[in-house]
């Protein structure tokens, strides 16, 4: 219960790898409010949770006001927030040529500016606790790159730097920002894969099997707890060894 008595906040915490990030906190003692675009679903997941007073609430990360606002009726029933993760994130991949406007906007806006508007909107609570973990789960695209996913892997990377900026800037209140890299992993954006995709994938991850969201949680577990408490600026990527 390394975690007790804090209170976590999962942007896209209702599904995915979200979800199972929300019930890693939850399960180490923290209060967890759960963020997703759909209000009625955070709050369904939100009461699964292991543990009491949880609270799901409805966001669109993209909308500054809406992430002001969201973090301002979570603190009224919480209290303070001293652990936040950028999890929320969508696709809209197509090759350059094909990439219309809206498909780079609307990626930028959830994936980078998402992250921004909720750590901009929590970091003064932090810096006054003199206590805060920043998490921002990006993606090897972000290191790797790929084709097809342009407007995608430069939200990622994007990341990566405001990570890195995140952490330098506000270490000095003891607030700590890492990012956290996943390969593949079997969710709702990465869709069904029939065998022969399986395989395929399969070969090119040394650890020889997709990921599961459990992995991703796990560590970002570690990294919002007490042990992790010298760690900042970093990316540590959890992809079975596809990037090595
Ligand atoms: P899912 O599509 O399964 O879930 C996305 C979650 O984000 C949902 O809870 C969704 O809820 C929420 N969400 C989407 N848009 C917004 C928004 N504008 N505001 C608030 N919440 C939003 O995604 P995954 O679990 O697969 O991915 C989670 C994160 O991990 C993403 O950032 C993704 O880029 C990253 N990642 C995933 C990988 C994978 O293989 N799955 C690999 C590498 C990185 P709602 O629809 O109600 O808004």
């Amino acid at each position: 219960m390394e975690l007790k008595d804090r209170v976590a906040l999962v942007t896209g915490g209702s599904r995915g790898i979200g979800l199972s990030i929300s019930r890693a906190l939850a399960e180490a003692g923290a209060r967890v409010i759960v963020i997703g675009r759909d209000g009625e679903r955070a709050a369904a997941e939100a009461a699964t949770l292991p543990g009491g007073g949880h609270i799901g609430l409805g966001c669109d990360v993209a909308d500054p006001a809406q992430a002001t606002e969201t973090v301002r009726t979570a603190e009224e029933a919480a209290g303070p927030i001293s652990i936040l993760v950028n999890n929320a994130g969508i696709t809209r991949d197509n090759i350059l040529l094909r990439l219309k406007d809206e498909d780079w906007d609307e990626v930028m806006a959830v994936n980078l500016k998402g992250a921004f508007n909720m750590t901009r909107a929590l970091t003064r609570g932090m810096m006054k606790l003199r206590d805060g973990v920043i998490l921002n789960i990006t993606s090897v695209v972000g290191i790797s790159g790929n084709a097809g996913q342009s407007n995608y892997a430069a939200s990622k990377a994007g990341l990566i730097g405001f990570t890195r900026s995140v952490a330098r800037e506000l270490a000095s209140r003891n607030v700590r920002c890492n990012a956290i890299a996943p390969g593949y992993i079997e969710t709702d954006m990465t869709g069904a894969l029939d065998e022969k995709q399986t395989q395929t994938l399969k070969e090119r991850i040394p650890l020889g099997r997709l990921g599961t969201p459990e992995d991703v949680a796990a560590l970002v577990r570690f990294l919002a707890g007490p042990s992790a408490g010298y760690i900042t600026g970093q990316v540590f990527t959890v992809d079975g060894g596809m990037v090595i």
